[in-house]
């Protein structure tokens, strides 16, 4: 007995297995036959012997395939859970490392484990992180990947027909992947998890609802309406949010009205972050592009580290990071001159936007800087740095807010102008960076300054203020 106990503690504890998995059928929603498939599965699990003895073949590995948030993960665990068999998991963005042979030894050591615990689920996420056809990836960072693909083509036959380890893996994008990793044998069963439909929504409402003090007459039927296009995991979000509505209310029960209003807060969110139009997103990487094109011109506000459109947290829309100078910032070392140009940069959406669009197609996703050149400008006339100023005395500029605003506004019109002539010189750089912005969503420093030499960046004469 010692040495079994010497055995035990020598064996590690296993790495990538989630302890007390308790996720039923029950706990996913609005599927419909699609679960049905699934409970085949834990039927390999727990009638294995029936189907080998009747010659039925056992697939080594299940796909499913959807966009994020459908409930991917949730289906694979209550696989598990309704087997009760142990769940190993791993996101294949973690095999692609730097470091040769790293992805590789991994996913052995999660095989590994997943045999020693067996019978178990493997479940592998983003799969096509790894599994990307080979001829696909260029640069070194291609090997490393073939080496960790082999190694799991090698694990997913190593258990082929035998039943007692079933990998799951999921992905958006089965169109992409290796065909090594489909062929029989392998990831030969695909399953596509769709967005879920009017009544799969009132039904994933109802799942997340059961753990909540909701309100008797809660109109289901009503959020699911008005919820079009959402996944499980936003509406589960949706339930989370109205119960926080109804604690800060001091209520005791989540009303339609509590329900409603977060599922509005999750569909602005989701306005803002997924659902863009190609229009919106055009309009957005102008924005941006108009504003990397215009600072790239001023030597306090060149350094631009990247520019974006990737959808974030937050409210901004895209963001133009220009790497400054901080301690100049804060010790008020700018220049009168480095002033006007980071002015001149926060109009330039609104300039990109007349030039592109014209004045009678402005959209509106420029105000917010536009109100930061707005703020700016009076700074710069409050503090004294225009010609006439007004910042020497605090008493009397109450009486002069007007003669201040109209200076302000002669200062903002000098750097609108400025802003359209840069533009309007750059008309090429501008809508390269456009169209590479809505291809790849964010451009490195690298990226961006490519673009700059390939148009070359001609800069007007600075204004005479
Ligand atoms: P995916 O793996 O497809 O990206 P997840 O399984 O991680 O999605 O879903 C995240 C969360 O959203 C789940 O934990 C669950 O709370 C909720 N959810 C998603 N889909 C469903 C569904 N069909 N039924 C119930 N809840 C769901």
């Amino acid at each position: 007995s010692g040495a079994r106990v010497r055995r035990a503690q020598s064996k590690r504890l296993p790495q990538y297995m989630e302890r007390g998995i308790d996720v039923k059928f029950s706990d996913v929603a609005g599927l419909g036959n699609i679960r049905l498939e699934l409970e085949e599965i834990v039927k390999f699990f727990t009638h294995g012997d029936m189907y080998r003895r009747r010659g039925v073949k056992i697939p080594g590995g299940i796909l499913l395939c959807g966009p994020p948030g459908v409930g991917k993960t949730l289906l694979a665990k209550a696989v598990a859970g309704e087997a009760g068999v142990n769940f190993f998991s791993i996101s294949a963005s973690q095999f692609v490392e730097i470091y040769v042979g790293v992805g590789a030894s991994r996913v052995r050591a999660l095989y590994q484990e997943a045999k020693e615990n067996a019978p178990s689920v493997v479940f592998i996420d983003e799969l096509d992180a790894v599994g990307r056809e080979r001829g696909l990836i260029k640069g070194s960072g291609g090997q490393e990947r073939d080496a960790t693909l082999n190694q799991l083509l090698v694990c997913l036959d190593g258990f082929e027909g035998r039943g007692n380890v079933i990998t799951i893996a999921a992905t958006n994008r089965p169109d992409i992947l290796d065909p090594a990793l489909v062929r029989p044998g392998r990831f030969d069963r695909k399953i596509f998890i769709p967005k879920p439909s009017l009544i799969g929504r009132v039904e994933i409402l109802k799942v997340h609802a059961r753990k909540k003090p909701m309100a008797d007459d809660v109109d289901y039927m009503a959020v699911a309406s008005m919820t079009e296009g959402m996944v499980g995991a936003e509406l589960a979000n949706i339930i989370e949010v109205a119960a926080i509505n109804m604690m800060r209310d001091g209520r005791s029960e989540i009303t339609t009205d509590d329900l409603l209003q977060a599922a509005q807060i999750e569909d602005r969110g989701m306005l803002d972050k997924k659902d863009r139009s190609s229009e919106m997103w055009k309009q957005v990487a102008l924005n941006e592009a108009a504003m990397a094109v215009v600072a790239v011109n001023f030597p306090d506000l060149n350094n631009i580290e990247f520019v974006t459109i990737a959808p974030r947290a937050g409210r901004e829309l895209g963001y133009v990071r220009v790497k400054m100078d901080h301690m100049k910032f804060s010790e008020g070392l700018l220049s009168r001159q480095s002033l006007l140009d980071h002015i001149t940069v926060q109009v330039a959406p609104r300039a990109a936007d007349e030039i592109w669009y014209g004045e009678d197609k402005l959209s509106t996703i420029w105000a917010e800087t536009a109100d930061n050149a707005r703020s700016a400008a009076r700074s710069f006339v409050l503090g004294g740095l225009s010609e006439k100023h007004y910042g020497l005395s605090n008493f009397w500029v109450t009486d002069r807010l007007n003669e201040i605003d109209l200076e302000a506004l002669r200062i903002l019109n000098i750097c609108y102008q400025r802003a359209k002539e840069i533009l309007q010189c750059n008309r090429g750089l501008v809508e390269s960076v456009v169209d590479e912005l809505i291809q790849k969503k964010s451009l490195s420093k690298q990226q961006f300054f490519n673009l700059v030499q390939k148009y070359g960046c001609l800069d007007p004469l600075p204004p005479n203020i």
